[in-house]
């Protein structure tokens, strides 16, 4: 027994749960046949990895839409506003009703709050919890269900569940939570469900259980250590209790957490050696971890390239005194990359020679244990191959750009909003806009299928791309707002779009990675230098302009979020990377500039994202984040407006550096966190122009007039009306024009009430 996985794409090779739950929502199939496709692919994971060799598969690594919701519901942990009569009701679909309404939001009910996982671009619905909810284990319990599943099969699983700690640290207080209540204050409780939960898990034959404390890498989560020996401790000392695997990743512990660790009961840790290459060291300035196994995260779950095998197998050797056991792991989960390079066939051998996707990263663990247990186990051909075969990357540097960056100076990011403020100083106050993207309908989709298929040339695929633009430009005529966009029709991706125009990325056909839910992108996989080699978007952003007399605003995705939402070669610090797309964007901006284009968006969606989990490492980050936002946009001359757009909330700690960012407007995702970020920004100091977020556009639900009017009379508390911008959360791509129309109708008559009263 020494190799193992933290988990496995859920999604399926072609999105079946995509296609299942889509078609499940809409009312087209039943529960039976939604939980037959779950059935089918869990099982489908199982064999891959049986099948594959792996000697511990994880169990409960599927989800209908999100672990952490997942967790609520194991523990019963829902909120009031799913207890109602409207969600009453016994059986499986009812149930399913209330889980995908915390999700997805119903009718008048809001779901939960959606937010990033970690550093990753994987979100999960934020648990709301308060003191009068207690914790109470749910029948049937999912993790028990689906490791019976397959016992049924005759494959021994380890069911996965998140661990006390990072569950209840990564919740947030209910809104009647009393003022300083914090979710960590059900620890004990919560405690008392899990241990009814290996309880019941080792009556059913469960050898060992897998938690995951990922808030074990992050500063909050390392400040807990009380929390931890508790949590521990208490489940260590359970008599009736399967193995427990305390599986941490995104970075090291410190040696604080291994200390607490190793004088409680649990049988395993897991390190992620990929993110936290110093745990190593920590593991040794602990003495090793005693009679403990060591789980050793070496094939990078979070990446698409190869493993350096004989690199790892070093790391591996170096460990091998240091616990009772070494088995052999993924960094962590294999959810974050897609899930099978043979499914490619369209790419370029080199780059693919450097590449593995999750399928290929199991070969590579138990290629790894099988070098490990038996010295060298028939790989010694396997590891001189990985050898000799490291890329030629010198293939891969483009010098005039090398030559360019090198030559452009400081002056290249002056500080503009100053100097742009003057020519800016009367801006209208309240002025509405979007975020960029109106709904992909079905004929768009087709038009850029049929285009990308050959069976429409390109003017016809122009044509009908135009035609959509027309309607996009006139339906935000009529609605009245005031600053346009042409809708992106064009784009499949805000990432892929760019990166299938510029050199240096290769996209995927099938590389899917769940985002959220039923979500999935297709990261693009940047493998060298980059280079613009023409202009991406000025034609169909002249032309949407040509259309009316409104301003269009252009769209463009910033460098930071171009890295955060690809696989980034790792063989230069990112943000030397960063500031090769930060050039091309500059030509870009300096294009469309030119065309009499005044108002120029360069989403930094994943800002926030991409922040180290770390605060030692924030500094670093902010540096080169900024300064590429800026040496992408700085070019542009007193009275072009440069907007930026930022998804997700909790900016509470990047509030100084959304400033910085050096934008005349900033949007951001506002709705679901109540405008907190107005009232931080404000007492930042923070003097540009703001559009927070007026609703939430992540569920299908049409926000009234009425409650944009209060969000928007809310934000005036703190910010002056001329700074004041009026827009929804996020793009609309994936919403219908039956939510959007109604929606933003209400958005513009909510403006002009609040406008009416200055
Ligand atoms: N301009 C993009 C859009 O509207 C921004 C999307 C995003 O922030 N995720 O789709
Ligand atoms: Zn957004």
């Amino acid at each position: 027994m020494t190799t193992t996985v933290l988990g496995y794409p859920r999604i399926g090779p072609d999105r079946e749960l995509k296609r299942a739950s889509e078609a499940y929502w809409r009312g087209r199939t039943t529960v039976s046949e939604l939980d037959a496709v779950a059935a089918r692919l869990r099982r489908g994971v199982w064999e891959t990895l049986r099948d594959a060799g792996v000697a511990e598969i994880p169990a409960n690594t599927f989800s209908y839409y999100d672990h952490m919701l997942d967790t609520a519901v194991l523990f019963d942990l829902v909120p009031e506003r799913f207890r109602t009569p409207a969600f009453a009701g016994e059986g499986r679909e009812a149930e399913l009703r209330r889980y995908f309404a915390m999700a997805r939001g119903a009718d008048d009910v809001a779901p939960l709050e959606m937010t990033k996982w970690f550093d990753t671009n994987y979100h999960y619905l934020v648990p709301e919890l308060a003191p009068g909810r207690r914790p109470r284990l749910a029948d049937p319990a999912k993790p028990l269900s689906e490791f019976t599943q397959a016992k049924g099969l005759g494959i021994r699983t380890h069911p996965v569940i998140v661990g006390p700690l990072t569950f209840l640290m990564l919740a947030k207080p209910a809104a009647d939570a009393p003022e300083g209540w914090r979710p960590l204050d059900l620890l004990d409780d919560l405690l008392g469900c899990y241990a009814e939960l290996l309880a019941r898990l080792a009556a059913a034959g469960a050898h060992q259980v897998q938690l995951d404390e990922p808030i074990l890498a992050t500063d909050d989560g390392r400040a807990e250590p009380v929390a931890l020996e508790r949590a521990y401790t208490r489940l260590g000392e359970l008599t009736d209790r399967p193995e427990l695997f305390v599986a941490t990743y995104f970075g090291s512990i410190g040696t604080a957490a291994l200390d607490v660790l190793k004088r409680t009961g649990v049988e395993r840790i897991g390190l992620d050696l990929v993110a936290g290459p110093e745990s190593v060291d920590e593991v040794a300035a602990v003495s090793g971890l005693g009679g403990k196994t060591l789980v050793a995260g070496v094939v990078d779950g979070r990446n698409v390239w190869r493993a350096d095998l004989p690199k790892a197998l070093s790391t591996l050797g170096s460990l091998l005194g240091l616990a009772d056991r070494v088995v052999v792991g993924t960094s962590c989960s294999l959810l974050h990359v897609p899930i099978d390079l043979d499914a490619e066939t369209d790419l370029d051998p080199v780059i693919r020679e450097r590449l593995a996707f999750a399928r290929q990263k199991v070969d590579e663990v138990v290629l790894l244990g099988r070098a490990l247990s038996a010295g060298d186990g028939g790989i010694a051909a396997e590891l001189e191959r990985a050898r000799t075969s490291a890329p030629d990357t010198a293939a891969f540097v483009n010098p005039r750009v090398r030559a360019r960056l090198d030559a452009l100076g400081d002056s290249a990011v002056r500080n503009g909003h100053d100097r742009r403020g003057a020519a800016q100083a009367d801006e209208p106050p309240l002025q509405t806009t979007t975020i960029g993207s109106f709904p992909q309908t079905p004929d768009v989709r087709k038009a850029r299928a049929d285009h990308r298929a050959g069976r429409i040339d390109d003017a016809e695929y122009t044509r009908r791309m135009r035609a959509e633009i027309d309607r996009v430009i006139k339906l935000q005529e009529d609605i009245g707002l005031d600053i346009l966009v042409h809708g992106e029709p064009e784009r499949n991706d805000m990432v892929q779009y760019f990166a299938e125009r510029l050199d240096g990325f290769v996209t995927t056909q099938k590389g899917w990675v769940q985002s959220y839910g039923s979500r999935c992108v297709r990261p693009p996989i940047l493998y060298g230098d980059v280079s613009r080699p023409e202009a991406m978007t000025v034609d169909w952003i002249t032309y949407a302009q040509s259309r009316t007399d409104k301003p269009v605003k252009g769209m463009l995705t910033g460098p930071v979020t171009m890295l955060a939402w690809s696989f980034v070669r790792d063989d230069q610090p990112l943000g030397d990377t960063a500031r090769q797309v930060a050039l091309a964007l500059r030509d870009e901006v300096s294009d469309l500039e030119r065309a009499g284009i005044r108002h120029i968006q360069v989403d930094e969606a994943a800002l926030r994202e991409l922040l180290p989990l770390r605060a030692e490492r924030h500094a670093d980050y902010l540096a080169w984040a900024i300064g590429s936002f800026r040496l992408a946009t700085s070019g542009v001359g007193d009275s072009t407006r440069i907007h930026t757009h930022m998804c997700y909330s909790e900016f509470g700690r990047i509030v100084g550096a959304i400033e910085q960012l050096d934008a005349d407007v900033t949007s951001v995702e506002a709705a679901r966190s109540h405008m907190e970020l107005v009232d931080d920004l404000a007492e930042a100091g923070y003097e540009r122009g703001i559009g927070p977020g007026v609703y939430d556009i992540h569920s299908p639900r049409v926000p009234t007039a009425d409650e944009i009017e209060s969000a928007l009379r809310d934000a005036l508390r703190a910010v002056d009306p001329r700074r004041l911008w009026v827009n929804p959360d996020c793009g609309l791509k994936t919403r219908r024009y039956e939510e959007v129309e109604p929606a933003l109708r209400n958005m513009v008559e909510a403006a002009r009430r609040v406008r009416a009263d200055l």
